[in-house]
């Protein structure tokens, strides 16, 4: 059982259901991992991609992490039963050599490599991913059959911006969504409160969730306390600079409804750093580290198994990212929820075909792997990566 071929393609992403908005640029670098195992008559191929909000990560996955992988003994990447590859040997194999510190993007290709080696692993197996992971790092129960879910999304509108967020936040109710998130921070506070107005004209404020994308300094996040406390809002997300731990803390006693942190921290290391500085409470705040952008799942355990013996619940843990992987990550390890992009982010946010959440809740796809070929269009693209 070997890897035959790693390959890699960078491809835009969009903040918007219509990708001819402006959305900053972004990328996302898609990844095939193609085995020599045969199922139905075809290789098992493996399916992942950067999650989403950064950029792609092509110099890093080209040169030097996939070669680590082609370049490793067969034997060095599979479980001791030679059942199927074991994604936490590759982990090491592609972390050979790596300094402590630095996780600004490496940590990303990494985690991009690492799911395209999990639905490989599962895809080998003839397992659904979720089923796979329980084995790894599963809170010692099966999997939960279904994940409680919001839809993230409500990113600023260039033209009538107020008139379209409400026309996002009315299709996400249509396709079967209870609570939503939306961003603040990237406008004036006024301006942000009449976001949060319309989508509380929809919604009651305990199922809406606002985005500050790490935006405030602490002047800002002063203000926004007294601004945002009386809504009692769902969660307050990404307050200030992911490591101005000082802000965060000092907000805490301030603001009483729940806040949410962690998405843009990625190591273990900072983790400690979040708990230990942050001012959180486990008792009602979130944790939103992403897991492919946390070195993949090897990575994200390690963050989820330190604040678990530092008293936060599975919980309270809510991986950012909104696509199919996430659903098999929460259903596997017993955590809290997770974010849906149902209409941004397209094709890799939101459902398989024919999926829509029931009372706030989805099912993680029965298909062998993270469920890729369920979804038409995503597995459309990712398939281009085989050539025709
Ligand atoms: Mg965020």
């Amino acid at each position: 059982m070997r890897i035959v071929a790693i390959r890699e393609r960078a491809v835009p992403i969009s903040r918007h259901a219509d990708p001819a908005l402006p959305s900053g640029g972004l990328t996302t670098s898609i990844v095939a991992v193609v085995t020599d195992v045969q199922r139905d008559g075809q290789p098992v191929v493996g399916y992942g991609f950067s999650s989403i909000g950064r950029y792609a990560q092509s110099g890093l996955i080209r040169e030097r992490f996939a070669l680590r992988l082609l370049a490793a003994p067969p034997s060095a990447l599979i479980t001791p039963d030679g059942a199927t590859l074991d994604p936490f040997r590759a982990w090491d194999v592609m972390m050979a050599g790596e300094k402590p510190g630095g996780h600004g993007e490496r940590c990303v290709a990494v985690g991009t490599l690492d799911m395209a080696l999990w639905d490989a692993a599962a895809k080998i197996l003839e397992r659904p991913l979720a089923d796979v992971l329980v084995r790894w790092g599963g809170a010692g129960a099966p999997p939960a059959p279904t994940v409680p879910v919001y839809a993230g999304g409500g990113y600023y509108y260039p033209r009538h911006d107020r008139a379209h967020l409400t026309a996002e936040i009315q299709a996400m109710q249509a396709l079967g969504y209870q609570q939503v998130k939306i961003k603040i921070g990237g406008a004036p506070l006024a301006q942000d409160i009449a976001r949060i107005e319309a989508v509380l004209a929809l919604l009651p404020a305990s199922d809406v969730a606002v985005d500050a994308m790490n935006a405030y300094d602490a002047a800002q996040s002063e203000e926004a306390v007294q601004a945002l406390a009386p809504y009692g809002l769902r969660w307050w997300e990404d307050v200030c600079d992911p490591l101005d731990f000082e802000t965060l803390a000092a907000i805490a006693a301030s603001y009483p409804p729940p806040r949410a942190a962690g998405e843009a921290l990625f190591s273990l290391a900072e983790a400690r750093l979040l708990a230990r500085h942050g001012g959180l409470r486990p008792a009602q705040d979130l944790l939103l580290f992403d897991p492919v952008h946390c070195y993949g799942l090897p990575g994200y355990l390690r963050i989820v198994t330190y604040l678990c013996a530092q008293g936060w619940p599975r919980s309270a843990f809510w991986p950012h990212g909104g696509h199919l992987f996430g659903l098999h990550v929460v259903s596997a390890l017993g955590l809290g929820g997770a974010e849906v992009n149902p209409l941004c982010f397209q094709p890799f946010g939101g459902l398989a075909d024919g999926v829509a959440p029931s009372t706030g809740h989805v099912a993680p796809p029965r298909a062998p792997g993270i469920g890729f070929e369920l979804k038409a269009d995503l597995h459309r693209l990712v398939r281009t990566l085989l050539g025709p």
